[in-house]
């Protein structure tokens, strides 16, 4: 069993966040070529960084 809180790189996975404005937990791309947004009150919640995405909030877990 493997723990990661933290995954700076992530590529082709879909994590599930929470958005530290707003509290609003969504599933995002790990490898988003694009910002991307709560879809609650639009903080940024990943942005692209050189093919992968660097995650701004809390990751609450990995999707396989
Ligand atoms: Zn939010």
């Amino acid at each position: 069993m493997s723990r990661e809180e933290y995954i700076p790189r992530t590529r082709s996975r879909f994590l599930k966040v929470r958005c530290l404005d707003c509290g609003n937990e969504q599933i995002i791309f790990g490898g988003a070529s694009s910002v991307v947004k709560c879809l609650v009150c639009d903080r940024i919640l990943a942005k692209p960084t050189g093919g992968k995405a660097e995650i701004k909030t809390k990751i609450l877990g990995v999707l396989e």
